[in-house]
């Protein structure tokens, strides 16, 4: 039996600015990684994401946790705070106004740090993040990304399909006919139950131990779910990407896995998301997802506010949909263009080395966002 030091909490990079122990846990695992250069990347990943508290995530933790009032002190000496939207710093005040959880001592300190956030000016940290994650990869990932551009790609509705049906028809069609380079990978695929909920979101898979003791994919219900083709990339995604890649992680069993390392998990799965489409909505997928890298270096709050909000309607979302990628935008920094660059990686990877080939060999090393050292 291989031993395996794993990084569990798949948010730690939100939350190592203002849970203390937490960063004390993560570095003890660290520092029992035995090769040097990915311990000292991952050190250097921590204090980056530590030097910063998203609100967004410290509100939820005091909404969420029962314990939190008591466990958690906030000492946010030295932190930034990250800069929040001014629709966002009304929803915050809501949220903690009505909670039960909160004692109204600790209400008023986040309310403090709520008003810090919006008054603060913004500072665009994705380039950090992501020079640490991809190194010199990351300007000719850039440059490749930009070049494509395509119309909308408009489909059908599925508001009047059985959705249950509907999901398993493209469950099946994927795994008979799944894109060339997966062929080899199919047999990975794990039992499965599918699920249906009502709410925000796509889908979601949980592989067995994560949140109950099955392999689940959720498939969510609402007027988002825009069409066919939109929703087999979400299945592709999930199943293709997420359930494949745990079932491969614990069969090769590394050394060390990050369950926060967001660029190889969803770049992972956003790239079996566009190869298993249909080519021409893949460009557009992939094309869209490009378009928001542009957004990397800017500086501006309002226009990357614009910029998303028009991005999501002209891709058919609703109101929600806009207001929750503006939310990670700014309060997750490097959540959702981890998607991006994690797929344009492997995409450039996956000319030279096939997937499976890809897997077999990083099964002597650590598994997080370690681009840079692959
Ligand atoms: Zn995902």
């Amino acid at each position: 039996m291989n031993t395996s030091i794993t990084i569990g909490p798949w948010d730690w990079r939100y939350r190592v600015g203002f849970d203390e122990r937490l960063k004390q846990n993560l570095e003890n695992s660290i520092n029992a990684l035995e090769y040097s250069v990915y311990r000292d990347l991952l050190l250097k990943q921590i204090e980056l994401f530590s030097s910063f508290v998203s609100v967004s995530q410290l509100i939820n933790h005091f909404i969420k946790e029962e314990n939190a009032s008591r466990d958690t002190a906030i000492n946010l000496e030295g932190k930034v705070i990250l800069f929040v939207p001014k629709f966002l710093e009304q929803e915050y005040l809501q949220a903690l106004e009505k909670s039960k959880n909160i004692e109204s001592r600790l209400k008023k300190e986040l309310a403090l740090v709520i008003n810090a956030g919006a008054k603060n000016s913004y500072y665009n940290y994705n380039i950090d993040i992501f020079r640490l994650i991809f190194g010199h990869y990351l300007s000719a990932l850039l440059v490749h990304a930009n070049d494509e551009y395509t119309d909308v790609f408009t489909e059908e509705s599925i508001r009047s399909y059985d959705i249950t049906s509907v999901t398993k028809e493209i469950i099946s069609d994927i795994i008979s006919n799944p894109p060339k380079q997966l062929k080899e990978l199919i047999k990975y695929v794990p039992s499965f139950e599918i699920k249906f909920k009502d709410g925000q979101g796509f889908a979601e898979y949980w592989a067995k131990g994560m949140l109950g003791n099955n392999n689940e994919l959720i498939v969510m219900i609402n007027d988002d779910q825009l069409g066919y083709n939109n929703l087999k990339a979400t299945i592709a995604h999930e199943i293709l990407g997420h359930a494949i890649f745990y079932n491969l992680k614990d069969l090769l069993c590394p050394s060390f896995f990050d369950h926060g390392a967001f660029a190889f998990i969803e770049g992972w799965a956003t790239w079996c998301e566009w190869n298993a489409s249909d080519p021409l909505f893949a460009r557009n997928l992939r094309s869209s997802r490009c378009r928001t890298l542009k957004l990397l270096d800017m500086l501006d709050p309002e226009y990357i506010q614009e910029q998303i909000a028009h991005e999501i309607s002209r891709l058919g979302y609703s109101e929600e949909v806009a207001k929750t990628s503006i939310e990670y935008f700014f309060q997750y920094p490097g959540f959702g263009q981890s998607y991006t660059l994690g797929a344009l990686w492997l995409e450039a990877r996956f000319l030279e080395e096939t997937p499976m080939l890809f897997f077999n060999n990083l099964k002597q090393l650590p598994w997080g966002d370690f681009f840079l050292l692959w």
